[in-house]
């Protein structure tokens, strides 16, 4: 009889994968982009931006003072005009260019993206760079067609527009935002975060190949005085912010009593919720790709993750086996999962944030994995036995760590999803379709996913409620914040 061979268990190792960065070619400085040129700033103050994996530095880059908003106003003011006087279907033309400009250079876009802010290539690569790409496709097609977007009414651009956006989706962001203003005929003036100014810059260089009109677009890179400088600069006629509710609150505050356009998103504590009649294994893929994604630093992270108690064991222990194969290290290596921390202040964010989790008496499991000699880096973290009132349950944390809650009933799900100041997003697990609708009906969150999580589309609206801001990106609810209308 023959014996049947004794199986021996293999274990597969990744080889890295790193993506080269040879073809890159980043200037060592960059200055300010007002007018279509570059030029040193006026503030005469530069500073380099450090690649938070390696902390080498990458580049110089320019830090906007006052007389530098001031200028790039002016410029913005008289560019503005001519720019809205182009027949709608001639500013399409341009946003269409820039998209298909950003496509051609995707790959140096995603490197950069990566080199700069820590994420994993396979997230710049596949997810920030080509959507950025789609809002310029799509907001170029709305260009000609706005008055469809907002119900026909009577519409004109609101002139000059400041944009500020945070260091966690640099270009998306920035796309998210320049896409809407230009296809309805405003200037705008985008100040990128202080540790992720380069995709931005090299989105400058793009607005130069697709000849935009000269002053359409200027990139302040800066930090957080030059964005103040900015919101409080005469000439500004709307201000869009995406960033931390403290510095929206410090803004909404600057702008009371003037007549300035505003919206903001801002933080959030976005609950992710299991139900028993869930397919689990599919459940705990979306708490990964809600929680783990980008480090975390996702303002509509799934960070509350509220289960069902009769499946709280399961899902609690698959979701531990899951984390355990994420996989964290060099943002350039393709089979990266969970990249760089942003930044050494960002890091002591989450550590502080951590420590109060494990001080209030929850229970802290994180992954054993190597971490990287140099850099700032954080293992993605579970944390079991939280209490609703846990700082680790209420506070954003904007780090890779998920904070699990129990819930016994669909009615105690839907008040501990909303017993928050936050209103960004929400998930819904379920295999019943009309309980979803129901549960997505009582939640106050500007958006709710169902069986699936951070799922973005340039056709679907963004935004939040209560402490998360207010004003919507995205589709045609994206148009509305970028026109007077009458
Ligand atoms: P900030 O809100 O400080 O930064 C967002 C943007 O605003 C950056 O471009 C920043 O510039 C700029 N800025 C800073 N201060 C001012 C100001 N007074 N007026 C105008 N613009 C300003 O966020 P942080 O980077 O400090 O992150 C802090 C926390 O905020 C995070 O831990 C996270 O919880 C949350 N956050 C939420 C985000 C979201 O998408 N909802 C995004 C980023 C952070 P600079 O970078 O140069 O300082």
């Amino acid at each position: 009889m023959a014996v049947a061979p004794e199986r021996t268990r293999l274990t597969w190792d990744y080889s890295p994968a790193p993506e080269s960065a040879d073809h890159v070619r980043l200037r060592d400085a960059y200055g300010v982009f007002v007018g279509g040129e570059f030029a040193d700033p006026r503030s005469g103050k530069s500073a380099p931006t450090v690649n938070p994996a390696t902390e080498a530095k990458i580049a110089k880059v320019a830090i906007a003072g006052e007389e530098d908003v001031a200028h790039a106003v002016k410029v913005a003011r008289e560019a503005q005009r001519k720019w809205a006087a182009l027949p709608a279907l001639e500013r399409g033309k341009y946003l269409f260019r820039i998209a298909r400009l950003m496509q051609e250079r995707a790959r140096e876009l995603a490197i950069v993206e990566t080199m700069d802010g820590g994420k994993p290539i396979r997230e710049s690569r596949d997810i920030d760079i080509p959507l950025a790409a789609a809002h310029f496709f799509h907001y170029a097609g709305w260009a000609d067609k706005i008055g469809y977007g907002i119900a026909g009414r009577e519409h004109r651009p609101h002139g000059v527009v400041a944009q500020i956006v945070p260091w966690n989706f640099p270009l998306l962001m920035a796309a998210w935002k320049l896409a809407p203003a230009l296809a309805c005929g405003n200037a705008a003036i985008l100040k990128p975060a202080d540790t992720t100014p380069l995709t931005a810059l090299l989105l400058a260089e793009i607005c130069q190949e697709a000849e935009l009109p000269p002053g359409v677009v200027s990139i302040l890179p800066g930090n957080g005085a030059t964005g103040a400088a900015l919101v409080r600069a005469e000439g500004i006629d709307k201000v869009a912010f995406t960033g931390s509710t403290a510095v929206g609150k410090d803004i909404q505050a600057a702008l009371a009593g003037r007549d300035v356009g505003l919206t903001l998103e801002l933080g959030g504590k976005s609950a992710n919720i299991v139900f028993e009649d869930a397919s689990i294994d599919q459940a705990v893929e979306g708490i990964v790709q809600g929680i783990f994604f980008n480090q975390g630093h996702v303002c509509c992270a799934g960070s509350r993750l509220l289960v069902q108690e009769s499946v709280a064991e399961q899902v609690e222990a698959k979701l531990w086996e899951r984390m355990q194969k994420l996989r964290l290290g060099d943002p350039l290596d393709k089979n990266t999962d969970v990249g760089a921390v942003n930044s050494g202040e960002q890091l002591t964010r989450i550590e502080t944030l951590v420590a109060a989790g494990e001080d209030e008496g929850a229970t802290r499991r994180t992954i054993a994995c190597d971490i990287p000699e140099r850099g700032h880096w954080f293992a993605p973290t579970l944390f079991t036995e939280v209490s609703p009132v846990h700082r680790i349950a209420v506070e954003e944390i904007f780090g890779p760590v998920v904070s699990m809650l129990t819930f016994r009933t669909q009615a105690e799900a839907i008040e501990k999803a909303n017993n928050s100041k936050y209103g960004l997003a929400a998930g819904i697990w379920t295999d019943k379709g009309g309980k979803a609708f129901e549960v997505a009906a009582q939640l106050k969150a500007g958006v709710v996913w169902q069986n699936t999580y951070n799922h973005f589309d340039p056709t679907a609206a963004f935004g939040g409620y209560k402490e998360s801001g207010f004003g919507r990106e995205g589709g045609a609810a994206g148009l509305r914040p970028y026109v007077r209308v009458s």
